[in-house]
Order: structure tokens, then C-alpha cells, then sequence
């Protein structure tokens, strides 16, 4: 394959920030590992629960660990840079006869940068900025979506994190708040408490609103199934009233128009209970039919005309 390949500035710069932020996050993952060794050695305070919570939180550090550690060396393949780049649809301008060596596996490797004829050069600082933010954000999903181990650890530690939160809250609450030989451990549990919130923020902030406009939405439910149950009954009351007005038992010509069920398009036979719609004598149908069809659809089906509104229409013209 060509390695010849130029990025533009601002894919470059947004790979570096992202090849960063993992570099930062794996710090953090070994760290928060190695502190809980630490606390784990030191509490004197005997307490299964801190014991079970602080070992779970090494569990996931390692697994976050490895997660991260995937991520940058995937980072750091040039191949697979260029996939990246490819599935964003980045432009990368191809530079014919400048070849470079191949650079080993798992080295960091130059990357050929154009900056006289990016386009994106000549944008505001903000601007720039503001597309870079958006790009690393893409490379670090990109990259994690590669590998579907690395997807299903990532998931796993993801919902490992939120347990660890909501068990950590529950531990800071039933602690003593003066208990000594916790001190460290709560100022710990605090901080992985105010890091995971800020990684996680955004989603939160959703479920927040999905929890507050849970009421309306079920209220809104509740209501429209109220105002189907009251269209239902009236629907009711007008067919029951209209069956009393209109209905015909077929005697061979007692019917204008087609002498056929407009549903079932069965020519009518003597002593059939037909019913006629409001909106015109030759809409006619089996009494059967037609019931069927009003429960479905309270409109004629041939003309399509509201059944409520034409009766409503009638009763404002006797009036
Ligand atoms: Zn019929
Ligand atoms: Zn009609």
C-alpha cells in the first residue's frame, strides 16, 4: 500500500489530541489501579464491602487498562490511521513518487503533513478548533469500533464503571463521617466519583430529561387513549341511531343504485339487513359488512365521507 499518503493539518492535529486524551485515560486507569492496591493493603478497618468494592475497581482498571492500551497501539498502525481516515471521509491528497519506508509494527511513525494546501488552513482559530474537538471525537469512536473484543470490553467496562459509581454513593452514605481509618478511602471514592460523572455527564444529562419528560409523555398517552374511548362510544351512539333511521330489508328493488355490497361486492338477496350511509342513498352494504368496517374506519367506503361529520351537518341544517 502507499504510505505516501498526506494528511490534512487538522486530521493530523486531531489525531494527535486523540492519541493524547487515550494516553491520558490509560495514566488514569493504572493509576486508579495502583491506588487501590495501596488503599486495599492500608484500611485497618475491616469492612467486606469496601474490601469487595475496592477489588471490582481493580478489575476494572486493568480491563479499562488493556482497553486503552488497544486503542493507542491501533493509533499508533499507520494502516489502520488510514482506514480511519478513509471511513471519515477525510481528505487525504496522494503524493506520487515520494516514497517512504514502511514503517515497523507497533512504531510510531511520521505522518506527512500538507499545510500550503490545506484548505483548512485559512479557517478562523475557532473554527479550527471547534473542527478539531469534532474529529477527535470521531477518531476515538472510529478507532474503538474496530475490534469487536475491544467493543464488547469497552461496553462491559462501561456498565461495570456505572455499578461502581452507584455503589460508591451508597458506601460515602452509610460511612461514618469522623471513621479515621476510611479517610483516604472516601477522599478516593470522591475523586473516581467526580471523574466518572464527568466522563459519563453526557449521558446522564439524558436520562435526566428522558426521567423528567417521562410523566408528560405517559400523561399524553393516557389522554389520547381517554379521547379514543369517548370517539369510540359516540361512534356508538351515531351508528345505533343510524341503524334505527336506515335500515332497509333488500326486497328486489326497495334500493337505488348498484343492487351489490360495496365491501363484500355480493349481489344482495331477498330479506338481507342492508344499511344506508348519510352521505348518499346509493351507498348501501350489508348490514354485517358494514358494522365490521365502521369499527376499523368510521367513514363511508365508497365516498370516504366522515360518518360524524355528515350527521353533524344534518343536525345543524334541521336546526
Ligand atoms: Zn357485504
Ligand atoms: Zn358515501
Amino acid at each position: 500500500m502507499l504510505i505516501n499518503k498526506r494528511f490534512t493539518f487538522i486530521f493530523y492535529k486531531s489525531l494527535q489530541s486523540a492519541k493524547k486524551l487515550i494516553f491520558l485515560y490509560r495514566f488514569y486507569s493504572i493509576s486508579k489501579f495502583g491506588i487501590a492496591l495501596i488503599l486495599g493493603f492500608n484500611i485497618t478497618c475491616e469492612s467486606d464491602q469496601i474490601m469487595n468494592w475496592l477489588a471490582i475497581l481493580e478489575l476494572h482498571s486493568i480491563l479499562a487498562y488493556f482497553y486503552y492500551t488497544k486503542l493507542y497501539q491501533s493509533l499508533n498502525n499507520i494502516e489502520i490511521v488510514f482506514e480511519i481516515a478513509d471511513s471519515l471521509n477525510h481528505a487525504i491528497q496522494f503524493e506520487e513518487g515520494h516514497f517512504q519506508p514502511q514503517p515497523q509494527e507497533n512504531q510510531p511513525f511520521e505522518f506527512v503533513v500538507t499545510t500550503n494546501q490545506d484548505p483548512n488552513i485559512f479557517m478562523s482559530f475557532e473554527e479550527t478548533e471547534r473542527r478539531q474537538l469534532i474529529l477527535t471525537e470521531q477518531i476515538k469512536s472510529e478507532v474503538a469500533q474496530r475490534n469487536r473484543t475491544i467493543r464488547c470490553v469497552h461496553y462491559f467496562n462501561a456498565l461495570l464503571n456505572q455499578a461502581l459509581i452507584f455503589w460508591a454513593f451508597y458506601i460515602q452514605m452509610i460511612m461514618e463521617p469522623l471513621d479515621a481509618c476510611y479517610y483516604n478511602l472516601a477522599t478516593f471514592q470522591k475523586m473516581f466519583l467526580i471523574i466518572s460523572l464527568y466522563q459519563y455527564w453526557e449521558g446522564y444529562i439524558l436520562c435526566l430529561i428522558l426521567l423528567i419528560s417521562l410523566p408528560f409523555i405517559l400523561l399524553m398517552i393516557l389522554w389520547n387513549k381517554l379521547k379514543q374511548q369517548k370517539q369510540n362510544y359516540e361512534n356508538q351512539q351515531i351508528l345505533n341511531e343510524l341503524i334505527k333511521k336506515q335500515k332497509v330489508i333488500y326486497q328486489n328493488d326497495n334500493i337505488q343504485g348498484d343492487q351489490e355490497c360495496g365491501i363484500c361486492l355480493q349481489v344482495y338477496s331477498r330479506n338481507e339487513e342492508l344499511l344506508i350511509l348519510p352521505c348518499n342513498q346509493q351507498h348501501h352494504f350489508h348490514m354485517h359488512c358494514i358494522k365490521a368496517w365502521l369499527i376499523l374506519n368510521f367513514s363511508c367506503p365508497k365516498c370516504r365521507s366522515k360518518i360524524n361529520e355528515i350527521r353533524n351537518a344534518q343536525e345543524t341544517s334541521i336546526l
